[in-house]
């Protein structure tokens, strides 16, 4: 049958998944541990006050493990007003905010509610690969605009500004069918962080076309610039604010991926109905006891200096990872957020028309091969970045992006040092 999701390759987290599995179960790798810093799950637990805030709300309450609201529970409806209130310009009341099950979730509610059939949605490449098929389902069409990177993808260091978008394109691509862009600041996998001006400027566009906007900000709290605020396109102008939807994700805030719990903040709380309605019909509501832990911790996190100290905590994770990198002499883009960098492996040497690669992995561009050639020879996981582009862009392509990967560093201190340990070994 002409399925959506059949006959389709596989994704990279499943793919990732099972070179990971085929890594281990080989000789080389029978007397050392398999490194993951692929998909961006943590190796340790969440802080113990989520923990204990989860155990407490099955237990203290019958009822908070039946059926939460399905625009979200109360006490964590309170907490985000409460929490977000500060950054944005009208206070915001429970018809602002919706919560829903991880981000993902959210995403795909907006674009349900919101996409009739064949309207389309500007995606910033390179892009968050779930993005794509949340888009199919409602039947939205794409329009890709790029995030052109640095000429010389692979030398030296770059930042997050040297990737950059050119304005003249993006509104090249607006037409009167599309009806929503998508941005991801912090972006995964660059880790870039979208400045004011430029946010502006894409807010002044969609503003002036009538496009709504998806701001996907799950990694606000990962935004390692001291100096400045983390900047929200939604809270920079009333005029965005009122064709913004902004996308949060507590699974990244308090490192717990599989609590699964996400939200949509909106000012214009007639776009978040739509969005609303979509999430009843997807999953009628989110998960209940996480949803308590998280009113409770985020009310906790933001009297102290819990993000402060995470965001503190990853410095140091991605400067061990920066240093190994200058070692081996790899080019990286220097992450402004997010617990994602990508590094350029151009040098390394793999026999690419000799190794033996299997036949899934043969058929894909290099970044998958030296992603496969890491896991296998070396037991390290990473994740190929290819999957984050097109195929039209990866094969018009001068600039060396089939070298990326992309490694997490949502790990404990010993783990990333044992990870730099044996990349050192490529030395
Ligand atoms: N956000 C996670 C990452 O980029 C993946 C989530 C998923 O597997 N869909 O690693």
């Amino acid at each position: 049958g002409n399925k959506l999701f059949t006959n389709v390759p596989k994704d990279v987290w499943t793919l990732t998944g099972e070179i990971a599995g085929k890594a281990k179960a080989d000789p080389k790798n029978a007397n050392r541990e398999i490194i993951s810093l692929g998909q961006g799950f943590f190796s340790y637990a969440p802080p113990q006050f989520l923990i204990d805030a989860a155990n407490k709300a099955m237990s203290s309450n019958p009822l908070n493990n039946q059926y939460a609201p399905t625009r979200g529970d109360l006490q964590l409806i309170d907490s985000l007003k409460n929490y977000y209130n500060q950054f944005y310009q009208k206070n915001l009341t429970n018809e602002n905010i919706l919560v829903t099950t991880g981000a993902n979730e959210a995403i795909l509610a907006c674009l349900i509610g919101i996409l009739n059939p064949n309207e389309e949605v500007i995606v910033l490449e390179p892009f968050f690969d779930q993005y794509i098929s949340n888009i199919k389902i409602p039947q939205g069409k794409i329009k890709y605009v790029t995030i052109h990177p640095p000429k010389n993808l692979s030398e030296g260091k770059h930042t997050g500004n040297d990737w950059k978008i050119n304005y003249d394109e993006l509104e090249a691509a607006i037409n009167e069918k599309t009806k929503i862009l998508i941005i991801n600041t912090p972006h995964n996998p660059i880790g870039k962080v979208f400045t004011k001006e430029e946010l502006i400027k894409i807010g002044d566009i969609c503003y002036k076309h009538n496009v709504k906007i998806i701001s996907d900000e799950v990694y606000e709290q990962l935004y390692f610039d001291d100096s400045l605020k983390f900047p929200r396109i939604a809270t920079l102008d009333p005029k965005y604010a009122d064709i913004t939807l902004t996308v949060g994700s507590f699974g990244k805030a308090f490192c717990a991926t599989g609590y699964r719990v996400g939200y949509i903040i909106s000012e214009n709380a007639e776009l978040l109905k739509y969005a609303a309605s979509a999430h009843t019909r997807i999953c009628f509501s989110t998960p209940h006891p996480p949803q308590i832990a998280c009113a409770e911790s985020l009310n906790l996190a933001s009297k102290n200096s819990y993000f402060e100290d995470m965001r503190n905590e990853y410095d140091g994770k991605f400067q061990k990872l920066m240093k190994t990198f200058d070692a081996l002499n790899i080019s990286y883009t220097i992450p402004q957020g997010t617990y994602f960098i990508i590094a350029d492996f151009s040098k390394l040497k793999v026999p690419f028309d000799t190794y033996h690669f299997p036949e899934d992995i043969a058929s894909k561009p290099r970044d998958f091969k030296l992603c496969y050639w890491l896991a296998v020879e070396m037991g390290i996981i990473t994740i190929p970045t290819t999957e984050f582009f097109t195929e039209e862009t990866i094969s018009n392509d001068k600039t060396g992006i089939e070298y990326l990967l992309r490694f997490a560093v949502c790990k404990t201190d010993d783990y990333i040092d044992k990870a730099c340990e044996r990349l050192l070994e490529l030395k």
